[in-house]
């Protein structure tokens, strides 16, 4: 049996809630974690012809990357299909999960799916966030020191790009006087002990604290542990928006049009005047990506391949990259088969099948 809850958590674990952006409402929308997953269908919408479709194929759990739920709901009388989505999702016991803008920022996630479409290779996240890193520096006994950084290490901290098991460390003498109340491990109450100790910092992502915090007490063996936490400023470069990736051998910007309509299904694109230069740095950006235009241009690329640009906003290429808008649902499409993967990887005997409803709410004519 497999719970909702070893499902998600294993999801989150790959793209944390916390790397969604402010406006996000990724998670669990409908049901309980507790729940038993008997069968999980994937897809890029939540609609109601979707959770007719797990009803259909004993699904009580529907993944979906955009959140069917963006804003406060106030009234549940189904005037409109959100409301009338999530009605018949709690009357069905259809658990609703969504993993979006998380999904989004992740190394291995959308837009890494898009590159390897393409072939891109050397791909790296285009605008990294800040804000997502903590250091931990706290004070060992000298005879501790290899049992509390391994602990902390095994943790999830001292990770930076390649390099794992990353600290510093200095030694020194820490001090301390305990009251009446004090079980010292070290010395006696009331008496004032001086301790050959060593200050070691390492760093850490913000979401993981209460495991770095909970290693650090379990295996330092003070009764109360000193240590400081901060919030770094530095970019995780493994967490942003975008990515940016070079084709193997530099092509014609009309050929490269033609891959793009093949490698990504791509019906229809909208582009801004060609270049008439080769192509071989491809930004991407899974989604509505015009807001990625001035980092995309700085970074040097030929194209950027995204969706949702209005008219005004293509004047803004001036030139210099060529804007390629394939559509919203076009450039997020094969995240449903990147959610299937992942989930097979894990569960490789668990019911997960890909929507077969298509959802996407735009038709050319
Ligand atoms: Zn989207």
């Amino acid at each position: 049996m497999v719970t909702i809850a070893e499902i998600t958590n294993y999801l989150e674990h790959i793209a944390p809630l916390s790397y969604q952006e402010s406006y996000d409402n990724c998670g669990l929308i409908t049901g309980n974690k507790s729940m038993e997953a008997k069968g999980a269908l994937v897809a890029l919408d939540c609609t109601e012809q979707v959770i007719d479709e797990a009803i259909e194929t004993g699904c009580n759990l529907v993944i979906a990357h955009h959140p069917i739920v963006f804003k406060g709901l106030k009234k549940f009388t189904g005037s409109n299909y959100v409301e009338r989505t999530i009605l018949k999702a709690i009357k069905n016991d259809i658990a609703i999960y969504a993993i979006h803008t998380n999904l989004d920022n992740v190394h291995n996630g959308v837009n890494q799916k898009i590159c390897n479409k393409l072939g891109l290779s050397n791909n790296q996240i285009l605008s990294p966030k800040t804000d997502l890193l903590k250091k931990l520096v706290t004070f060992i006994p000298l005879h501790n020191f290899e049992a509390v950084s391994k602990a902390l290490f095994e943790a999830g901290a001292g990770h930076i790009g390649n390099y794992s098991e990353t600290g510093f460390s200095l030694k020194g003498e820490g001090s301390f006087r305990g009251n009446e109340h004090s079980n010292p491990t070290i010395g006696a109450q009331g008496k004032l002990e001086k301790v050959e100790e060593i200050r070691f910092e390492t760093i850490f992502p913000a979401h993981i604290q209460h495991k770095v915090l909970h290693a650090l007490h379990s295996s330092h063996p003070y009764e109360e542990v000193a240590y400081d936490i901060y919030p770094l400023a530095n970019a995780l470069n493994t967490v942003g928006s975008g990515m940016i990736g070079e084709l193997e051998t530099a092509m014609e910007e009309t050929q490269f049009l033609s891959l793009i309509k093949e490698k990504l299904s791509a019906s229809c694109i909208r582009h801004t005047h060609l270049q008439g230069r080769k192509v071989k740095k491809v930004a991407v950006c899974g989604g509505s990506g015009s807001f990625l235009l001035k980092n995309v241009i700085i970074s040097g690329a030929d194209f950027f391949i995204t969706s949702d640009f209005k008219y005004h906003e293509f004047f803004d290429a001036e030139r210099k990259i060529v804007i390629a808008d394939i559509g919203h649902y076009e450039s997020e499409q094969f995240t449903k088969d990147l959610l299937l993967d992942l989930l097979m990887e894990k569960f490789p005997t668990f019911a997960a099948r890909l929507c077969k409803t298509n959802t996407n709410p735009i038709n050319y004519f």
